[in-house]
Parts: structure tokens; C-alpha cells; sequence
């Protein structure tokens, strides 16, 4: 997705200046404002607002003022004009809040997870695998035996750890055979070199019908 930071205006209120005179035209009671308040937003959700931004027109002579054109009464009556809360401004900075709240906790959970599959490996478990090289990879377990997992490693290595989920397809699991003692799984895990598991549901019943077809010939 594109990002896109920038700011934008909201008109907030509108209204008209009593007792003022235009500093053109010098009718009274011809001024009419409207304030916009400025927010930074990020792909058009807001952020926070920057400050505010006021127009002043005359219905008369249809000139455009600046704030700092009126008189001192006129500044300080705009300044006295009540503005509706603009907490809506700042909703974007509360979903990315939200977001990081629950990214922390995704991580907690994922650990969780992990620290108890890493415990009862069952066949059909994905595990991914950091290298010292710095590449990342995953294997499937094959088969277990009383102290050891026999697994196919994928055929395939990537170089950022969030691609390494899409190399988890079945034809990229062929002939590189591994195994490890359950201990040295745990060894593996506790050195972060096996980053995640991943546990499919129906993980072995596949894998039964895989294994019968040899039988069946
Ligand atoms: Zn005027």
C-alpha cells in the first residue's frame, strides 16, 4: 500500500463578523469568515491537526483579508468564536496506536504458540529457520520417532523474514532430507534460529493419504 503524507483543510465554521468594518470598503457588518482547521493525514486519514486557518471575505466589495487585516476587536471577537472539538483529527493516530498494540501482542502470542509446539512436534509442522548466513527457510516434518523429527527441507531461501511464509508450498519441499533429536530442536528454537512454527489443522490427515498411495500401488 502507498502512503501518502500530507496535509488537508476542513472547513470547521462559518459565520459573520458583527461590528467590523471592512478595511476596504469601510461598510459595516459586510465580513464574512470561515475557518479551517489544517491536519496532517496519512492516505487521507487524519492524523493530527497543525493549526488553523482563517478566510475573510467582504459581501460588498468581494475582497479577501487576511486575520491580521482586521481591527484588535475584530481579531479578538474571530478568536472567541467556539470551534466543535476536533477529536475526529487525530483518528488516525489512534488505529496506529491500536495497530501497535496489537502487533505487541501478536508477538507475545506467536512466542506463546511457538514455546508450546516447539515442545510436541507432530508430522505436517512447518517450521521457519534462520541461518548464520542470515537467510531464512522453512521444513516440514516428515516423520517423528521417540527423540527425533525427520523433516524435507525446503528447496527454496529468502532473504526477508516475512517472505519466507510464501516459500511454504508443497512442490518446493522435494529431497533435502534433515533430521534433528528432539533436543537439538530446542537448542535450535532457544538460539532463534528456528523463528516459527506453524501447525495446520488438517496437516495429518494429508499426510496419511500421502504416505498410503506408495502402499496401494
Ligand atoms: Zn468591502
Amino acid at each position: 500500500m502507498l502512503l501518502l503524507i500530507g496535509t488537508k483543510d476542513s472547513n470547521v465554521k462559518n459565520g459573520f463578523i458583527s461590528n467590523e468594518k471592512c478595511p476596504n470598503c469601510k461598510i459595516d457588518n459586510t465580513l464574512n469568515f470561515s475557518i479551517f482547521r489544517r491536519y496532517v493525514s496519512i492516505t487521507s486519514i487524519p492524523l493530527f491537526p497543525v493549526g488553523k486557518i482563517v478566510d475573510i471575505q467582504c459581501t460588498s466589495c468581494k475582497n479577501w483579508f487576511y486575520y491580521e487585516d482586521l481591527s484588535l476587536e475584530g481579531q479578538e471577537k474571530l478568536k472567541n468564536e467556539k470551534l466543535d472539538s476536533s477529536l475526529w483529527m487525530f483518528s488516525g493516530t489512534f488505529i496506529l496506536f491500536l495497530l501497535l498494540i496489537y502487533g505487541i501482542n501478536q508477538y507475545f502470542q506467536d512466542e506463546n504458540e511457538t514455546d508450546v509446539l516447539i515442545q510436541k512436534p507432530i508430522v505436517g509442522d512447518v517450521y521457519n529457520v534462520k541461518f548464520s548466513n542470515g537467510y531464512y527457510s522453512t521444513f516440514k516434518i516428515d516423520k517423528i520417532t521417540n527423540d527425533s523429527i525427520y523433516a524435507t527441507h525446503n528447496d527454496f531461501d529468502a532473504y526477508l523474514p516475512y517472505e519466507v511464509d510464501d516459500l511454504d508450498k508443497t512442490e518446493n519441499y522435494t529431497d533435502r532430507k534433515v533430521s534433528y533429536s528432539k533436543k537439538e530442536l530446542i537448542r535450535l528454537y532457544q538460539n532463534d534460529e528456528i523463528i516459527k512454527i506453524r501447525r495446520n489443522a488438517y496437516s495429518v490427515e494429508t499426510q496419511k493419504s500421502e504416505y498410503k498411495i506408495p502402499v496401494t500401488k
